[in-house]
């Protein structure tokens, strides 16, 4: 059996390719953060970035600013820097709205580049926004929402089926689909495919082109650190755009948005996917967090990322055997996004617990211990640490305490 002990997890970090990252991040002292998968840590040069487009681009440029600070072009530019990270081609991606809205857009865009079928089909366990946005769109377009346990999928995937919509990595389990195998399939049965991949750009690498994707959304506040409600964003291959409708047609998606003509023109492209004005300050936060990550190299990251999310289940393993824990999360790394999910009955006392050791996770109804590992940012030693820091919750009953045993209305 393979052992380490803390300074171990310290050479390691010495050898880190990634190592000089961390200090692009301002990450309070002592604290171990895993939740980067819910919301992305604040990149130093963001803080720089948004100070400029608020003083001086806001305040000092007002209305001007939209040429002259090239605000208008931001969901296009953005949108390119998401590109390089997902494996597209530049004006594939374009950035606003929420994931939400963009997976309203996606899904209706791909039905109707499939007038004829009626379906979409998804799995079961998907996030419960792509399954309310999903039925929404599907009976917009006088389709239905069909959802099935993921080991049915293929099984159901049929000539009725006009779209596929999955989530590339499960955000409860960070289970991984085989993007390229499952695109195929449905393309064989003439069905598109949807690709929600908030819980992967960034944390695996993603190769939409590669893989033949049709369309995708994403989100930008988890690992690409875009900041609480950063916007998301949209991929169109390039070779559907030019059946491309946008279902929420606004005058920024307009082929010409300042001729205020009374119908709608799309714009080339992807570009017609905008629906209004986009917005500027969270755009110029995410952007300045994309250019930390131009400069990560993506195979490293993944490399990394294994790394850190292996080292803590063989630490819960050898540290917390008797624990009762289950190791939600695949053991196959191929399988396995940037998160290790633990299964256990006092699952919501150990994560709150476990914040006030300064160890910060998520809890995921019923019974999930979600553990997001960022790779820009982390070290080995912070693995060691929550996974102590763990023991000693445990040891010490205070995940039983009786304050957890409400749960509070965000975990
Ligand atoms: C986080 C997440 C979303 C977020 O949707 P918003 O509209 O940005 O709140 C959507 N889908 C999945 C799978 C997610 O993990």
């Amino acid at each position: 059996m393979t052992t380490i002990d803390r300074e171990g997890c310290a050479d390691r970090d010495r050898a880190d390719p990634l190592a000089a990252f961390r200090s692009r991040f301002a990450i309070p002292d002592g604290l171990v953060y895993l939740d980067g998968n819910s919301l992305g840590a604040l990149p130093r040069e963001t803080m720089a970035s948004v100070e400029t487009a608020v003083a001086g681009e806001w305040g000092g440029g007002l209305v001007r600013s939209w040429s002259s600070a090239g605000w208008m072009t931001l969901p296009v530019l953005v949108g390119d820097k998401i590109a390089r990270l997902v494996g597209a081609g530049p004006g594939e991606v374009i950035v606003g709205d929420s994931t939400t809205v963009c997976l309203y857009k996606v899904v209706r865009a791909a039905l109707a580049m499939r007038a004829g079928r009626h379906l979409v089909l998804t799995e079961t366990e998907n996030f419960h926004t792509d399954l309310y946005v999903a039925d929404a769109a599907a009976r917009d377009a006088e389709a239905s929402l069909l959802a099935v346990p993921r080991a049915e999928l293929m099984n159901r995937l049929g000539d009725d089926v006009a779209v596929l919509l999955l989530t590339h990595v499960d955000y409860r389990t960070g289970e991984m689909h085989d993007m390229s195998a499952v695109t195929s399939a449905a393309h064989e049965v003439g069905a598109l495919v949807v690709w929600d991949l908030s819980h992967s750009v960034g944390a695996v690498p993603v190769a939409l082109g590669a893989a033949g994707a049709d369309l995708a959304a994403g989100c930008g506040y988890k690992y690409l650190n875009g900041g609480p409600g950063a916007p998301a964003f949209m991929y169109v291959r390039g070779g559907l755009q030019d059946d491309l409708i946008n279902p929420l047609p606004g005058w920024l998606g307009h082929s010409d948005p300042f001729a205020f003509e009374p119908r709608f023109r799309p714009a080339a492209g992807i570009r017609s996917m905008v629906t209004g004005t986009p917005p500027v300050l969270q755009l110029v936060a995410l952007s300045s967090a994309l250019d930390v990550w131009l400069d990560a190299d993506m195979a490293a990251v993944r490399a990394k990322s294994l790394e850190l999310t292996e080292l803590f289940i063989m630490l819960v393993e050898q540290r917390c055997a008797r624990a009762g824990f289950s190791v939600l999360s695949p053991r196959e790394p191929s399988r396995r996004g940037s998160q290790v999910s633990l299964g256990h009955r006092d699952g919501y006392g150990i994560v709150q617990a476990l914040a006030e050791h300064d160890v910060v996770a998520d809890f995921r109804a019923p019974d999930t211990c979600r553990f997001g590992f960022a790779p820009l940012y982390l070290r080995h030693v912070d693995v060691w640490d929550a996974v102590d820091r763990l023991c000693t919750v445990l040891d010490q009953r205070a995940h039983l305490d009786p304050r957890f045993a409400v749960r509070a209305a965000i975990t």
